[in-house]
């Protein structure tokens, strides 16, 4: 216990009283980062900043910790738990790293400039502006895919960041307090609390798991006259849910879900959707297609990836990049097809993984690894030039030379004997709801498929290891408590 806190502690002043940085070095090239996310971030953690004048470009200026966003819809895990500050991160390499909170929205290959936009609320006398580089990496990710589906973005909550989370909390109370409004009619109430969640995926599956229990856990003991009317529906084109996982753990999820009293409307694709109501048009076993139309109080609409603006501009000005359609096709070493100077990782970059934070994260660390090297070759192949040319002046120190020579020059083929990017799966984990979670995982070169409480406990400490900072560790893990002792809280 005292090792414990004392490393805690030791660890909560290291956090705190950072070493002073290295200023930038205008001698030295401007490598610009567009992004605060998994891959950015993974590549921001290991890369030695000394080498390059790093400057990181993103709306947001924090980490967002993706997996545990469903846990915050509903309290069980409050936001600031799962943000980490940028700062706190370029605060602590040895060199200072720039950061601007602007969105980046055009990148010009040709005279190696991106343009970028200050988004907040408060604007400053300077706004728009541009910003040069030498090397540049894009990790902007994705925005929610709609599929131009009418009345998507208009009526339904996505779930991709923090505030998308904080507006579905809010909403979801606003439904249950308005179902509960006076002379409020019976068809109302239930329109209100129709919970209605499309795309079957690992987000859309863990949020109606999230949902639920928030629902049976505690929103059922604060207003017990809605008890028989809360409903959660699960909407999914394909014939099952969570496409990606094994067949036995599919069917684990399917059958908790009855359980849980969640509907799970398979093959039923939505068309349409109104301010109350989605369209969708089900295929049934015999082939025919019917349309039903769903009264909802809170849509959330969970469809997977679509390309950022920022991203298709830039594809639309590189030939090599004609074909592709899902992002930037990146060659093994990750820089994008057709360019020389840009790198892409994560949801925007096509690399033939899945868009996972998994993969991105590594794609982040290996270009870390890839930059480093490239820095320090580049310092090596200096230092030989240097001593060639010592050996051309002094020839009396010829043979001491030479050595020194091709002792750098094996030192160099090491180096640069970089493989090329190579992603490792190590699993795939999901919360279900009612205290269980399903995992197929990959160890020691065998796959393995579970589902039930102890996955749950798996799920939790898994989660909890790749949480950013021990700060965050604590955090979740106190509101894990809270929630657990004291309920979540229900107030708007
Ligand atoms: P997804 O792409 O995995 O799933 C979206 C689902 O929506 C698909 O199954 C699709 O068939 C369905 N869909 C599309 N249009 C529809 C329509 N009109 N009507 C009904 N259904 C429709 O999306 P996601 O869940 O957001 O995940 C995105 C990526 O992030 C995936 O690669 C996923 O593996 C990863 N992810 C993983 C985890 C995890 O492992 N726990 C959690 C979140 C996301």
């Amino acid at each position: 216990v005292i090792g414990g806190s004392a490393y805690l502690a030791y660890g909560v002043w290291e956090l705190r009283h950072p070493n002073e940085q290295f200023e930038p070095d205008p001698s030295k090239k401007n490598l610009v980062i567009l992004g605060t996310g998994w891959g950015a971030v993974s590549l921001l953690k290991k890369l030695d900043t000394e080498n390059y004048n790093v400057i990181v470009i993103s709306p947001r200026n924090y980490f967002l910790f993706t997996p545990l966003l469903p846990s915050c819809t509903t309290g069980t895990v409050e936001h600031r738990s799962i943000m980490e500050p940028i700062r706190s991160i370029t605060r602590h390499k040895r060199a200072a790293v720039k950061f601007y909170e602007a969105e980046a929205t055009k990148i010009d290959p040709e005279r190696k400039t991106v343009m970028i936009d200050d988004c907040s609320d408060v604007q400053g006398a300077s706004n728009k502006t541009e910003v040069s580089y030498d090397m540049l990496v894009v990790s902007v990710g994705a925005e929610n895919a709609t599929f131009g589906i009418s009345g998507v973005r208009e009526n339904s909550c996505f779930l991709k960041e923090i505030e998308d989370a904080q507006r579905i909390r809010k909403k979801i109370m606003d439904c249950v307090e308005t179902a509960t409004f006076k002379d409020q009619s019976p068809e109302e109430v239930e329109r209100l609390l129709h919970m209605v969640v499309v795309g079957g995926g690992p987000t859309g599956v863990e949020f109606a798991g999230e949902l639920q229990d928030f629902f049976d856990q505690d929103i059922k003991k604060w207003v017990p006259e809605i008890s028989d009317k809360f409903k959660v529906t699960l909407i999914e084109a394909l014939p099952n849910v969570l496409p990606s996982f094994s067949k036995q753990l599919i069917e684990y999820t399917e059958s908790t879900f009855k359980e849980e009293k969640i509907t799970i409307k398979t093959k039923t694709a939505v068309k349409k959707v109104t301010d109350k109501t989605v369209e969708a048009e089900a295929t049934g076993p015999d082939g025919k297609k019917t349309i039903e139309v769903m009264p909802y109080g809170l849509l959330v609409w969970a469809t997977g990836n679509a390309l950022r603006p920022v991203v298709k501009d830039l594809m639309s000005q590189i030939p090599a990049q004609k074909d592709s359609r899902r992002g930037l096709a990146v060659n093994e070493y990750l820089v994008v097809q057709g360019t020389k100077d840009i790198w892409a990782t994560g949801d925007c970059a096509v690399a033939g993984y899945a868009p996972t934070a998994q993969v991105a994260s590594q794609e982040g660390a290996f270009l870390a690894r890839l930059f480093n090297t490239m820095a320090k070759s580049e310092a090596i192949e200096n230092t030989i030039h240097d001593l060639s040319s010592k050996l051309n002046l002094q020839p009396g120190n010829a043979g001491e030379v030479a050595v020194q020579i091709e002792t750098n020059e094996k030192k160099l083929r090491r180096i640069k004997d970089l493989k090329p990017f190579h992603y490792t799966h190590q699993g795939s984990l999901a919360y279900i709801g009612s205290e269980r979670a399903v995992a197929d995982v990959s160890w020691f070169n065998g796959n393995f498929a579970t589902g039930g409480g102890l996955t749950y406990l798996f799920w939790r400490s898994a989660y909890l290891s790749m949480c950013f900072s021990t700060r965050n560790r604590v955090l979740v893990v106190l509101d894990w408590l809270k929630s657990k002792a004291f309920g979540r809280d229900v107030s708007r």
